[in-house]
């Protein structure tokens, strides 16, 4: 079906309601977004637009009720607020100040104010601004204005025009079938109104936006329907500017929906959309809903619009927007480079603020690289190997659709109904002052209870940043007096060889010890990357003749404003000669160093082709704590999985993880990091983490339950 559909569009014939809802349901994700990009390339070549703008919602008091909406409150009531018109100039000026080619004002239906303030607040912003592009009011206000006014949507919309309006906002859509708008906002204009409005400006000459607010109740049928209803009327009028989906924000709602949308259905959704609204030039990737990582990622799924710097906007901020209120120029900018597309200032009506960046947006007929990176990537595919200086360029020079392309093709990636894997994990810092040690083992007795209900299989003792020696054979013999059934793992290399050297031992001798005492599994931390390779692998051999599980660490760099890809290749290059000699290793971390700042599309990109250069029996894990993209705000406990930051989770078997790894109890919700992972496509399984015994070539979940020493494997999906 896949196969139909792409030629379908190659062939310049447009997807019907039927095909868009496969898409929706069954399409591979990679897939899905190479067709989309490719449609994008050739409609608006590299250019990627934004634009420098300040969003003004003049008053969030309002007549209605909708059920998802945070925002309104009541006349009188606490928080409310209504900006007088001077206050509003002000606010313009700053934006204007700062090279602002568009105020976009939206906001309640305030039951006070009659049609002429709505008339005298756009008068007066016109007339402090003249060369500003005023675009302003859905068709739920116009509505609201008509009826107060007595008068006709196109009488509201000339008076407004004359007072110098310039275009409309396309909120208020929400989703169109009433089926869902009946529930979730019955008081305000129907679909059908909506529509009637939009028409009306258009045939008036003026031109709108419009979006979709998806991810809360509706289903795939009802956004194939509202998408279905905003093409019809662009084959009648030509007159919308872009489509924006609008990702739902899940606080202070009635309507029992308390979860952010899922990163790849907010991919598919762009995806789908640029698929089949071929009568639209532009897909904008909202990124005050979606998250700065989502929306850079986006840009890869067939989007060609950021949106701009906005400066204040206050209705997905209420609702539980997180991805701040502001951008700067050089962030947007940052982010469209380094999806490897280039950046372009926009009008409000999408024409270049600069003429000579027209040139940008000429079609490109796909993505494209060099012969030889084409090449390499082919080996690749094939199961060869390349030389770092190799490697180090398709890294650095292949775009992020034809290394999944490869990937793909590879065998390489999960298939459905196989099981992406994480291990409960209590945590435990470890440190040279022996009272806290001890403080540790005895808050272990009450986290004990969840290895014992079987809650969390694995203590991780985290010995990353112990520099001096620290014996722990004692506190593994007392976690485990605790803890039976606990697998034990000790992360950070250093304070083994450290540990051992004071006692006057050989590190086989430590590690012989460790393991009697009960040690399973030896991780390697980010504090190691220092440590010497040779004495690095000469610990790991040690710990495996003492039959202690070992896992290694890839981590990414960054260098300045990229990243450093001849590391990451020296360290593949290095693993991979380290598998022919060493057939026990089962994992690796494939993390980012804190300080680097990695983008999303680099991440995936890195972790696409790691999963392309390993074999298949080696597992990639992605630990979501130690890749900032994915979890960048610390300290938030079990809230941490409620962050939009965590939406790209549901992206990473796409890209070839095979694990979640450790997944600390304390750090994270696993209910809700697990409805991630079962919205990737791939059954999650909670497992634990000594797995060097199994055959990875067949379902790692079912070998798992088949071992003994497994005490207590959890089957979520
Ligand atoms: S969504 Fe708009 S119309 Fe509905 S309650 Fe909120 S501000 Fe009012």
């Amino acid at each position: 079906m896949m196969r139909e559909i792409a030629l379908k569009v190659e062939q310049g014939n447009r997807i019907n309601e039927k095909d868009a809802l496969w898409l929706y349901q069954h399409a591979p994700l990679n897939e899905l977004g190479r067709l989309a990009n490719r449609i994008n390339l050739r409609k608006n070549g590299k250019a990627v637009f934004y634009n420098i703008n300040r969003h003004i919602n003049p008053t969030n008091i309002c007549a209605l009720s909708c059920k998802f909406c945070a925002y309104s409150k009541k006349i009188g009531e606490e928080g409310s607020y209504a900006y007088e018109i001077d206050e509003m100039i002000t606010k313009a000026g700053e934006a204007v100040a700062q090279g602002a080619t568009e105020l976009h004002m939206v906001g309640g239906l305030h039951p006070r104010w009659n049609f002429q303030r709505y008339v005298d607040m756009i008068a007066a912003m016109h007339k402090a601004y003249p060369d500003v592009h005023l675009k302003a009011f859905t068709a739920v206000e116009l509505d609201w204005m008509a009826r107060k006014a007595r008068k006709t949507i196109p009488e509201v919309m000339t008076d407004l025009r004359s007072a110098g309006l310039g275009s409309f906002p396309g909120g208020g859509a929400e989703i169109f079938h009433p089926e869902i708008r009946d529930q979730i906002c019955d008081t305000k204009v129907s679909g059908d109104q909506w529509i009637d409005t939009h028409r009306t400006a258009h045939t008036l000459g003026m031109r709108s936006n419009c979006t979709m607010l998806y991810g809360h109740i509706e289903s795939y049928e009802h956004r194939v329907d509202h998408m279905r209803r905003l093409r019809e009327l662009q084959d009648e009028t030509s007159g919308f500017n872009v489509f924006i989906p609008l990702a739902f924000q899940p606080f202070q709602n009635e309507m029992g929906v308390n979860r952010y949308t899922f990163g790849a259905d907010d991919l598919r959704t762009i995806a789908v959309a640029r698929i089949y609204l071929d009568n639209f030039r532009h897909i904008k990737s909202y990124w005050v809903m979606l998250g700065q990582d989502v929306a850079q990622l986006a840009l890869q799924f067939g989007a060609n619009d950021l949106d701009g710097t906005v400066l204040e906007e206050k209705i997905s901020r209420a609702a539980g927007g997180r991805a701040g209120m502001v951008m700067t120029r050089s962030n947007l900018e940052n982010l469209i480079r380094r999806s490897g597309r280039i950046p372009v200032e926009r009008t409000t009506l999408y024409q270049p603020v600069h003429e000579n960046d027209r040139r940008h947006m000429t079609a490109v007929s796909n993505e494209s690289a060099s012969d030889d990176i084409i090449e390499c990537l082919q080996a690749l595919e094939t199961g060869g190997t390349l030389a770092p200086s190799n490697l180090w360029r398709v890294a650095q020079e292949a775009p992020l659709h034809l290394v999944t392309k490869a990937l793909d093709a590879s065998g390489k990636l999960f298939s459905q109904g196989q099981s992406l894997t994480a291990c409960l994990t209590i945590k435990m810092d470890m440190t040279t002052t022996p009272e806290t040690a001890a403080n540790q083992v005895r808050k272990l007795d009450s986290e004990s209870k969840k290895i014992q209900n079987g809650d969390a299989s694995v203590l991780n003792l985290d010995a990353s940043a112990v520099t001096g020696a620290l014996d722990l054979t004692p506190i593994i013999e007392s976690c485990l007096a605790a803890a039976p059934r606990a697998q034990i793992v000790l992360h950070g290399i250093k304070s083994v060889v450290v540990t051992a050297e004071a006692a006057g031992l050989k590190p086989t001798e430590y590690l012989a010890r460790l393991r009697a005492s009960g040690l399973n599994t030896l991780e390697e931390s980010s504090a190691d990357c220092s440590m010497d390779s040779e004495q690095k692998w000469m610990v790991f051999h040690c710990a495996q003749s003492a039959d202690i599980a070992v896992l290694p660490l890839i981590s990414i760099r960054g260098i300045g404003s990229s990243l450093d890809w001849s590391t990451w290749a020296d360290d593949i290059t290095e693993l991979r000669s380290r598998l022919v000699q060493d057939k026990t290793l089962f994992a690796v971390n494939l993390l980012v160093k804190a300080d680097a700042l990695v983008m999303p599309s680099e991440y995936l990109k890195a972790l696409a082709l790691t999963r392309l250069c390993l074999p298949t029996s080696l597992q990639i894990w992605t630990p979501v704590l130690g890749i900032p993209v994915l979890a960048p705000q610390r300290g938030l406990g079990a809230d941490n999985s409620h962050h939009p930051s965590m939406k790209l989770v549901s992206t990473l078997s796409s890209f070839g993880s095979s694990s979640l790894g450790l997944v600390s109890t304390s750090e994270l919700s696993v209910e809700r990091l697990m409805e991630d992972v079962r919205a990737s496509g791939v059954g999650p399984r909670l497992t634990c983490a000594r797995q060097n015994e199994i055959n990875l070539d067949t379902n790692i979940a079912d070998k798992l339950s088949t071992l003994r020493h497994v005490p207590n494997l959890i089957a979520v999906s």
